[in-house]
Formats: C-alpha cells, structure tokens, sequence
C-alpha cells in the first residue's frame, strides 16, 4: 500500500491528549446529533476543569470586593487576585508582578496604550508603523490616533507567503518612527513573525515597540524582557481562561510615566476637590472594580498550561498544523492562504467559488466548528484579493480524527456544490 503524505507525519507527543480531552467538558458535547469538534481555537478556547472549578470555588467562598476590606475574605480574594499578577509576570517573564496590568482584552489593551502613552508620545510629523496583518484592534487604535495628532501610519508589506518583507520594513524606519506595533503571531495567517529582528531594527530608532500576543501567548514559550518589547498584550479568552480578561505588560518605568487610563476608585493616591494625584502601577491602570474572578480563573489557566508544557504544547499543535496542511492540499480546489515557514496552528482557506460561510455552516451540520469570513483583518484579505475565508484553529485538545472528519466534511461540500 502506498503511504500517503499525511500517514508520515508522527505523533511524537509526550502530552496524554485522552485524559486533557476529559479536562474540558464541553469536548464531551454532541451538536445536531453528533459530537462537537472544536476547530476555532483562535477565536477562543474551551475551558478546562481546573478553570471552571476554581471560578466556581471562588464564587462558592471567598466571594468579596478586593484591595479595600480588612475582613478574612476580602482579604483571600485580594491575595488570590494579586497572586495572578505573579504567575502571569512569570509566565511571561516579566521582570516584575507590578508590570502585569489587568485588562478586559487584548483590544482595551491596545486601546489604552493608544489613549495614554500615544496622547503623550505621538506629535505631529512622527510615524507609526504596524504590518499587513495585524487585527482589527491593532489597527484602528492607530488610525484614530494618527488622525488626532497629524501623525502618519506606514504598513510593513507582506510576501505571498504571508511573511513580513524586512527591507521593506527597513525602508520605513527613521527617527520619525516613534511605535511599531506588531502581531507576534497572525489570527489569520498563522504566520509567527520575526519579532527578535523586528525589535532590534526599531530599537536601532530609537522607537518603542507594542507586541499584540494575543496568537502568541498560548503556544509559543516568552520572554518579555529577552524580546525587548516595551508593551505585550493578550487576552484571557484564547488562553482557556474566562473572557473579559486580559493583560497590558509594560516596562515599569514607561508605565509609571503614562497619564491614566480610565479614572475613579483604585488608581488613586489621594483625591481633594480640587486636585487628584494617581497612583503608581498597577493600580494605575486598574480603576475601579476589576473583573475579580476572571482574573482568578487567568491563573488556573496559565498554571494549567504552564504545567502541561508551552513547548510540549506547540509541538503537539505543530504536528496537528502539518498534518492538516498536507491533509487539506489534497483536496484540488482548496487554497491555502498563508504558507509562512514558522506558523502557529491556523489554516485560513478558500474553497473553489463556495463562500465560507456555507462551508461553515455545512460543517457545523457534522459537528465542525470553524469560523467563516474576514477574522478582523480586513486590509489582510485585500491584500490577498479576497473577502473572506474559511478558517480551522487547533488546540492541544485537537486530534488528527477530527482533522480527518474536517477532511471528510470539505469533500463533501466540494461535491455538493460540484
Ligand atoms: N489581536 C489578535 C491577533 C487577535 O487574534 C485578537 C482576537 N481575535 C485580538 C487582537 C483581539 O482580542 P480580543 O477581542 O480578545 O480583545
């Protein structure tokens, strides 16, 4: 028998993937009759146990408002909150707990660097310069910004392959490039970029650098301090932790040197009548009550993670990445978009004429959730000539069965629609 190209790629995992699939109930889940496959790991990821059960645990006993309260669970809630701060300041190494900021997402993230450390920074004539395929949220924020200030926005061009063109890059630096805001790794695309090179090319600048993670965070190991990026961003959600969480990681000194956010309770150092004065960060940045048990549900996730193994983890989802680019180039009327030499497990595609929104919607009919259309990255697609694509994300918990029935499912709609 001949061996086809996908029998030749070798699970060589350590991880037990049979006992991680029963850490996530919802994988237990049968829709239209059949059972869920969860392909849209990009989008956001399925909650383990140890999340839900902490969250739970928290809400069933030590449920109280934090930082003001000198009663014992105020005080639990407080210690657990705060406690977050240092597994997440270590996950990324981070040089200290104080430069982990608790946010909504990765787009208040962003959102809040653009209000206050652009407002200060960005003038008239300075450039900012992001790439092709940044999201939505590390754009927009820009834009608005550079229309404030008569600043001007450059875009980094990308190859057919998806993979940023560093002399292009070059060409636009200058001393008038005061931020690059770049994706680590694209929601979209799948590529991971550069950012070593990136980093040091705008250091060379004298520019600062924001580093949208959120791609990133839940598959490849970091060291905020070794990549030399001044802010990081990320969100709870794609890291199998609670939505409405999120992290701004920023360098103390620059942090501590950015007008606030948003203003009330909790970022203050003393408030008259008639004048306030704020407080250092953290608190700085967090008025008012935070998302309290989100956070709390952010640790269980990163220790979780942590404990599996990011390295262990990326292998694992590179293996289900190559097995299911050789798999779906099979099939003659798929194209693949975005062939990046270092990518992390996202496969966008279009499928002959069939819009994707039918293809998602027939495949959900089989169980298969995959996401359909323009992923946030609009300008990305017109880059391509396209509007949308279809898109499958794979986690940790994904395995090369469902990667088949994915298969399977695509021949289908190719014969329908034949
Ligand atoms: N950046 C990237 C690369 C993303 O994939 C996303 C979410 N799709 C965001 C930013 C925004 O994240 P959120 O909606 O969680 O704030």
């Amino acid at each position: 028998m001949m061996t086809s190209p996908s029998d030749m790629v070798k699970d060589k995992t350590v991880l037990n993937i049979d006992s991680i699939r029963n850490d996530f109930p919802e994988l237990l889940r049968m829709v239209h009759g059949v059972p869920l496959r969860y392909l849209d790991n990009a989008a956001s990821t399925l909650k383990p146990k140890r999340v839900i059960n902490t969250v739970s645990d928290f809400y069933a006993q030590s449920y109280s408002n934090i930082h003001r309260g000198v009663y014992l669970t105020s005080q639990e809630a407080t210690q657990k909150y705060e406690n977050v701060r240092t597994i997440v300041a270590d996950f990324i190494s981070a040089a200290d707990p104080s430069e982990i900021i608790f946010t909504k997402g990765a787009t208040e993230a962003i959102n809040l660097v653009a209000a206050t450390w652009g407002d200060k920074h960005i003038n008239e004539g300075d450039e900012i310069i992001i790439t092709t395929m940044e999201h939505h949220a590390n754009i927009v924020p820009w834009q608005m910004l550079c229309e404030k200030k008569n600043a001007t926005l450059k875009i980094i061009p990308i190859d057919d392959n998806g993979e940023i063109i560093l002399e292009e890059y070059a060409k636009l630096l200058s001393e008038k490039t005061k931020l690059i805001a770049c994706v680590y790794a694209s929601n979209s695309l799948g590529t991971i970029n550069p950012l070593t090179t990136i980093i040091a090319m705008a250091k060379n600048v004298g520019a600062c650098v924001l580093v949208d993670g959120a791609q990133a965070i839940q598959h490849i190991p970091l060291n905020v301090q070794e990549l030399n990026c001044d802010f990081f961003v990320f969100s709870g959600h794609k890291v199998y932790a609670p939505s409405g969480t999120g992290v701004l990681y920023g360098k103390k000194e620059i942090l501590n040197s950015m007008p606030p956010y948003q203003t009330g309770g909790d970022m203050i150092r003393k408030v008259t009548f008639e004048k306030t004065t704020f407080a250092a960060v953290p608190a700085r940045f967090e008025a008012g009550t935070p998302n309290i048990e989100g956070a709390i549900g952010l640790g269980a996730a990163i220790e979780y993670i942590r404990d599996l193994g990011i390295e262990e983890i990326g292998a694992y989802e590179n293996m289900l990445l190559q097995y299911a680019t050789e798999k779906l180039q099979q099939i003659p009327e798929l194209n693949i978009i975005g062939k990046a030499h270092d990518k992390v497990a996202v496969i966008s595609f279009t499928l002959g004429s069939v819009h994707p929104h039918d293809i998602g919607s027939m495949l959900d009919r089989k169980g298969i959730a995959v996401r359909a259309g323009h992923h946030c990255t609009q300008p990305l697609w017109e880059r391509y000539g396209v509007t949308a694509t279809t898109r499958a994300s794979f986690a940790f918990y994904n395995t090369k069965e469902e990667i088949d029935a994915l298969f399977e499912a695509l021949h289908s709609v190719v014969k329908m629609f034949a």
